[in-house]
């Protein structure tokens, strides 16, 4: 992978993955329809039919800041996109990791990555590797003297409404005072010291979202989850000094592809859609640097306002897509949506 630009955080990075045909596609002979040629550079070869009813493969191009084949791990991954924005919250800056894209693509797999697994270093995700980093940062010496402190929230968003998943799921509300600062009543604010406390918080986190419900998984993808890791001063006041929200989406496919057409499927489908379509408009706001951010918009962008405001804040979105035929639709949805032109 050769990166486009320099290493440096640029305020917006928007990446493309792309994952392996996983054992059932290989065993129904899928074809895989997505290659990586470098450079920041990915192509679809979406299957088209002419009037004749001849069939051919149309090429599309998109061009995004980084790309990631299919043999790419989530350290490589981790390195070119949250890595730089660990940096920049010890430099008192709000930064934001996005991964984004359909149900199966791989969103949980980077950001969560295998946390209940035995083999711990293959196995790590986004969320464990930024921890990772921030307490090598916070025991280097340029950043000794800032007496900093680490802690994190968990929680999820569903429909709308918070769930803290470090507090038994309790469902918190959102408040923005006459500053237009916004907060989450109650959420927990857990201070970690190592690693491996982080990992222990994210599974005890991962097992309260998926309790209690009929198909664990479809439900899980049906909300956002947001990590974030604050760094807070060791003052009396412990004032904050940086923060890092790391958000699996949830899956963005559309209401007409779920098969069951009940009504809570499809109030849950126009929550999903509306909270994307808001996360959009406040990065490209971001991006064309607009007085106007309408955070207001969705539970999601309003939690994260920080995350738009402010000289200081960074914010990588991680598309994620599947390489089968099948997908083809879903993964030229999560291609238009995070294309470059659109944001900026
Ligand atoms: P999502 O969270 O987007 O719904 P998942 O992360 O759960 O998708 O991925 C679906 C399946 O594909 C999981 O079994 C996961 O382990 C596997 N997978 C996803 N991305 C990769 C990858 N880059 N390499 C290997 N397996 C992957
Ligand atoms: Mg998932």
């Amino acid at each position: 992978i050769t990166p486009l630009s320099a290493i440096e955080p640029h305020r917006i990075c928007v990446c493309v993955r792309k994952r392996p045909l996983n054992k059932q596609e290989l065993m129904k002979k899928e074809i895989d329809v997505v290659s990586v040629p470098g450079n920041g550079t990915l192509l679809v070869h979406e299957p088209k039919q002419k009037v004749d009813l001849t069939k051919y493969l149309d090429n599309q191009v998109f061009h995004f800041d980084y790309s990631f084949d299919d043999s790419a791990t989530n350290e490589l991954v981790y390195k070119f996109t949250a890595k730089p924005l660990v940096q920049s919250i010890f430099e008192g800056g709000v930064a934001t990791c996005f991964a984004y894209g359909q149900t199966g693509s791989g969103k949980t797999h980077t950001m969560g990555g295998d946390f209940t697994g035995r083999q711990q270093n293959s196995s790590k995700g986004i969320y464990a590797l930024a921890a990772q980093d921030v307490f090598a940062h916070l025991n280097h010496r340029k950043f000794a003297n800032l007496d900093l402190s680490v802690y994190v929230t968990f929680f999820e968003i569903y429909n709308g409404k918070v769930y803290d998943l470090l507090n038994k799921k309790t469902k918190l509300r959102v408040l923005e005072d006459d500053r237009q600062q916004v907060q989450v009543v109650g959420l927990e604010e857990v201070y970690v010291s190592t690693t491996e406390e982080v990992i222990k918080i994210l599974q005890t986190g991962s097992a309260c979202r998926t309790s209690g419900q009929t198909s664990a998984n479809a439900n899980s993808s049906r909300s956002h989850a947001v990590l974030q890791i604050v760094l807070r001063r060791n003052d009396r006041a412990t004032t904050l000094h940086g923060k890092f929200s790391l958000v699996d989406l949830a899956g963005n496919e559309r209401g007409t592809d779920v098969n069951s057409y009940d009504r809570s499927t499809l109030v849950e489908t126009a929550e999903i859609n509306r909270s994307l379509l808001a996360l959009k408009e406040c990065i490209r706001s971001l991006g064309m640097n607009s007085d106007h951010i309408p955070f207001r918009m969705s539970t999601l962008t309003k939690v994260l306002r920080d995350s738009f405001i402010g000289e200081k804040s960074r914010t990588c979105m991680i598309a994620m897509v599947s390489p089968g035929m099948a997908s083809c639709d879903y993964t030229m949805n999560t291609l238009r949506y995070a294309d470059r032109p659109f944001w900026l």
